[in-house]
């Protein structure tokens, strides 16, 4: 038998919660112990090879390595931006590619996993839209974007993960479940953010969670029909839906829900904007983050990034309402790792055909 084939025979570990990784270990001496043993070195130390988890035996580290896998994703390309910012293009073991971004911020380090390679919502802003669907990954791969980063970069202690990468992590919330429960061995879930396009079953299931990560929210337009032009999900669970959905989540003491709002220059960025904005909101808990467009070759000319003194304008008006308004800043940009940028590498895009120039905006602002 070939290498490669002996290969495709190995059991994949990695992403198995304790209880799937014990039976795999099936046949192997004294397998609840060893599973905890072997569960330890992977996601409390981050160790993904069996060679080096050597509180095993030799005979034990040679028959694993002979039967299992731990498969890493393969690291395509890398691009450092001038302000830190570090985007990793994975290819995955089928082809597929995803996109991780790590994000230090002064003291702060962030990753921005991806949950699926592509995605099917097609907001119309979104470069990884523009791409198109692309398959669910596993909870491994997953976890994998963490291990690995951990190998490559130094993380620190405190590290925040974000579910903001490609993909809606609510299509995917088996393998997101599993990934976190994975995770929470060094990671708390008041560390870890799922921001969702606002599918409504996938926040009632999240609600069910006992150990919930911390949810935001893409809301982006203030009323259905300027959101519903950016984002199809909208015509499927419009705001009342959505905000009802959000009403009625279980929230932790002390947890606020995070909505983010792109600005788009002229289409959503008016003072009346704000003000429709907050009494959307009224009675949520709720902060805001404000995210700038951040622009691609890929996406609709008429969508524009406002200047800094409309963004702050925008913040300030809520934050004179009382609520907590933050501005996100712009990370990585060169390196088209910001905010909507990240693509599919491995097909050509077909979400939506690139109408360059010909996408305005279906709704006007509102007056009032
Ligand atoms: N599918 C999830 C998570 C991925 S997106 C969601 O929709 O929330 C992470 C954030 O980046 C979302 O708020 C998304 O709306 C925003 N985003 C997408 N494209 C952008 C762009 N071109 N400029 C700025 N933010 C963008």
């Amino acid at each position: 038998m070939s290498s490669a084939a002996a290969g495709v025979e190995k059991t994949e570990l990695l992403g198995l919660t304790l209880p799937h990784l014990t039976r795999a270990l099936d046949g192997t001496a004294d397998r609840p112990f060893r599973a905890r043993q072997i569960y330890a070195a992977l996601y409390q130390r981050g160790v993904t090879d069996f060679a080096a988890m050597t509180e095993l035996s030799t005979a034990l580290r040679g028959e694993l390595a002979a039967r299992f896998r731990l498969s890493l994703p393969e690291v395509v390309d890398e691009r450092r931006s001038a302000d830190g910012t570090t985007k990793y293009l994975l290819r995955l073991a089928d082809g597929a590619s995803i996109e991780t971004v790590d994000i230090p911020d002064r003291g702060r380090r962030t990753l921005c996993l991806s949950s699926q390679a592509g995605c099917a919502l097609a907001c119309s802003f979104c470069v990884t839209g523009h791409w198109g669907a692309g398959r669910n990954l596993t909870a491994g791969e997953i976890v994998a974007q963490v291990l690995l980063l951990r190998r490559l970069a130094s993380l620190p202690e405190g590290l925040n993960l974000v579910f903001m990468g490609m993909g809606e992590p609510l299509l995917n919330l088996d393998a997101l479940r599993d990934a976190l429960e994975l995770l929470s061995a060094t990671i708390s879930p008041r560390r870890i953010t799922v921001s969702t396009a606002g599918l409504v079953p996938g926040i009632d299931a999240l609600g069910r969670w006992s150990r919930r990560p911390n949810l935001a929210l893409s809301l982006h337009a203030p009323d259905d029909e300027r959101r519903s032009a950016l984002m199809p999900i909208n015509r499927t669970w419009p705001l009342a839906e959505l905000l009802a959905a959000l009403r009625r989540y279980p929230l932790e003491a002390r947890r606020r829900i995070t909505f983010e709002y792109l600005l788009l220059a002229g289409f959503n960025d008016r003072l009346e904007d704000a003000d429709a904005l907050a009494r959307r909101l009224r009675g949520l808990p709720a902060k805001i983050n404000l995210i700038p467009f951040n622009p691609d070759p890929v996406l609709p000319d008429w969508m524009r990034r406002p200047d800094e003194t409309a963004v702050e304008r925008f913040r300030d008006r809520l934050a004179s309402q009382g609520w907590t308004a933050t501005v996100r800043r712009q990370r990585g940009h060169e390196v088209a790792a910001a905010c909507g940028q990240l693509r599919a590498f491995d097909r050509a895009p077909h979400g939506r055909p690139a109408r360059r120039g010909a996408g305005a905006p279906i709704a006007a602002p509102k007056p009032g």
